[in-house]
């Protein structure tokens, strides 16, 4: 008898049309996929029924990954990696060209987001990523609700398109609504940030504290000199009433210091 793990954010997704309706964002046929989290393989079988040139796929849970591993033993084209997605060299192991696929387990779904993010090549070796969050982080990464995770995602990533899902096409069954996102990579940036680890220290600085005011904030980062260069900048402003572009401004000036 497998009990379903919370602490893994275990909620296996059981209903076969948002099952298709996640697989039909993108044509998959001949192409290298990558599956986060594939748990009782509820994605991992329309995937296959595609035709992928190959499917990666990686598991924390072992007892699981033992299960997927029996049931496709026969197919050559399926790698298996047991592992913890945090701490795998993501960026090494999956091939050129590559659509990611996650119901991603709620617990660390913003942080697997900020992984791919900073991949340190870019354009990364994805074209696409098909992930799944709780609609609250879904919509701060849209940027329907702002904050560092809309500035940090969207510096790299653009979002194509989005579709809800109840917590009834889940066992066990969530207690929030689940959002899927089709994001797919900034190719061109315009704005040169050398280290996505700036971005987060910086929107840190301002973001923390959210309803005080930015004036405190900015003298933590630059000193007056540098302050000066801020053109039209409203000192009485909260952090979530600057404009995304100003915090990839103030990462790239801070880098240039
Ligand atoms: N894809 C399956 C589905 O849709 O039914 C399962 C999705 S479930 C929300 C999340 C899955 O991610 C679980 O199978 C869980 O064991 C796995 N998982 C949790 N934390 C992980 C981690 N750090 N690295 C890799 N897999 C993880």
């Amino acid at each position: 008898m497998f009990y379903s793990k919370k602490s893994l954010g275990q909620n296996f997704l059981k209903d076969q049309n948002i099952i298709k309706k996640i697989i039909n964002l993108k044509n998959i046929k001949n192409k290298d996929i990558v599956e986060i989290g594939p748990g009782k393989g509820a994605i991992t079988e329309e995937i296959l029924k595609h035709h992928p040139n190959s499917l990666t796929i990686i598991e924390k849970d072992n007892y699981l990954l033992k299960k997927l591993n029996e049931k496709y033993k026969n197919y050559n084209s399926i790698r298996f990696y047991n592992n913890d997605i945090l701490k795998i060299n993501l960026e090494k192991i999956i091939k050129k060209n590559s659509i990611i696929f996650g119901n991603l387990p709620y617990n660390v779904s913003s942080q697997i987001l900020v992984k791919l993010i900073k991949f340190k090549k870019w354009p990364p070796k994805f074209t696409d990523l098909i992930l799944m969050f709780q609609k609250e982080v879904a919509e701060k990464i849209i940027g329907k609700s702002y904050g560092r995770l809309s500035i940090i995602a969207n510096y790299r990533l653009k979002y194509l398109n989005k579709f809800d899902v109840s917590p009834n096409c889940f066992f066990p069954k969530p207690k929030i609504t689940s959002t899927v996102i089709h994001l797919v990579p900034i190719r061109k940036l315009k704005y040169k940030i050398n280290d996505i680890k700036n971005l987060e220290y910086i929107t840190n600085i301002f973001f923390s504290g959210r309803r005080k005011m930015i004036n405190k904030k900015i003298k933590k980062v630059f000193n007056l000199d540098q302050i000066k260069k801020f053109k039209n900048l409203d000192f009485k402003d909260r952090p979530a009433d600057l404009k995304k572009e100003f915090y990839y401004q103030a990462t790239e000036f801070y880098e240039s210091g």
